[in-house]
């Protein structure tokens, strides 16, 4: 039975977010991101400054030469967490599987919904239209048998677009995309390509095994040709509910007063608690930290990503501001302490070494 699964992904989400907080915004050319007097660079810019060829990952001065009179806003990642919070929230109440990928972006699964993709369009389009009452936001869809095909799709009719790829019309809709477009083929990757003759989706769709071998060797070379076909099983990870974690604490003998112990000890927990994470092959969204003072109290506290991770750096550091707020709203000393991770999903089963970082 084929699949239907969607990719929702927010249109220009940083800058819409500043143009909805501060109305003086809408209409004007926003760039979210870097100084354009220092070294930083753009995270987002709204349609209005992208007109001026304004794009994401390009430096903030090279932004302001171009547009010299962009609004430049520094990044709020708190708000723009609770802008996608509200998003994210109302997709899983009409879609029973979801996989958040990124703050602005996931993918979606329908089979349950709805039997086709063309069905689909329905239930998108109502989705559509409610995350923008509701949340003031604009969104993309794109829809069809698998992630590769709904993520292009996604892409292909921002801002607000929603494209449907009917089943047995996938290698059709991708044969002549550049091939950058593909998931999964990041910058090193699409060089080599290039070197090789290859341009587009179809080029690599059509490639031969022994000259596959040559320019993408191995499973991964395997496993994106398949894509550049239309073929990608790959299934949409459900979180698992929030009351399933992975997690260690420890009850002290002598309560501990001393901050710096705390955070010590909290990066310890930490790293015992990824080590599960990656024996039990998930990434968690959410980390918490929960404190138990002397008189019994409990306090929790919890940070998450932008995105599910399995990466020991980015959950000790969640640890520790989560830490850090716990003992900021009650001073120790603590007779309790715990790490956790929630929100999980099964990690990817295919790391593609060759995927650049995603623009
Ligand atoms: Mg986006």
């Amino acid at each position: 039975m084929g699949r239907v699964v969607a990719h929702l992904d927010l249109d220009a989400f940083f800058a819409a977010v500043e143009a909805l907080e501060n109305p003086a915004l809408r209409g004007m050319p926003v760039v979210v991101g870097g100084d354009p007097q220092g070294r930083g660079v753009v995270a987002t810019a709204s349609y209005e400054a992208r007109a001026f060829g304004i794009r994401s990952a390009m430096s903030a001065a090279e932004a302001f030469r171009r547009c010299p009179q962009a609004v430049f806003v520094r990044p709020d990642h708190g708000r723009y967490r609770r802008h996608s919070d509200g998003v994210w929230s109302l997709v899983r109440a009409v879609v029973p599987v979801v996989e958040q990928v990124g703050i602005d972006e996931g993918y979606l699964d329908l089979t349950e919904l709805v039997p086709t993709a063309g069905e689909a369009r329905r239930v998108l389009a109502e989705l559509q239209q409610r995350i923008r009452a509701q949340t003031g936001l604009d969104a993309s869809f794109g829809c069809g048998s698998g992630k590769t095909i709904a993520k292009i799709a996604s892409d292909a009719d921002k801002p607000v677009g929603l494209v449907v790829v009917a089943a047995g019309r996938e290698e059709e809709f991708l044969a002549r995309r550049p091939l950058r477009a593909l998931p999964g083929i990041g910058p090193k990757a699409d060089a080599r390509l290039r070197v090789a003759g290859l341009e587009t989706i179809g080029n690599l769709a059509d490639l031969a095994d022994e000259d596959l071998r040559l320019v993408l060797p191995g499973a991964v070379g395997r496993e994106l040709r398949e894509r550049a076909r239309g073929v990608d099983q790959r299934p949409v990870l459900a979180e698992l509910g929030p009351s399933v974690s992975i997690g260690h604490e420890e009850t002290f003998d002598h309560d501990i007063a001393d901050p710096a112990v705390l955070s010590d000890m909290a990066a310890r927990m930490a790293a015992a608690v990824t080590a599960r994470l990656h024996q039990e092959g998930f990434v968690a969204l959410t980390v918490t930290v929960k404190v138990r003072y002397p008189d019994f109290r409990i306090l929790s506290r919890s940070r998450s990503a932008t995105a599910p991770t399995g990466a020991a750096v980015e959950i000790a550091r969640l640890a520790e501001v989560a830490l850090q707020r716990a003992l900021r709203d009650r001073p120790p000393p603590v007779r309790l302490l715990g790490v956790a991770v929630t929100r999980l999903t099964q990690g990817e089963q295919l790391h593609l070494p060759l995927e650049g970082p995603s623009s």
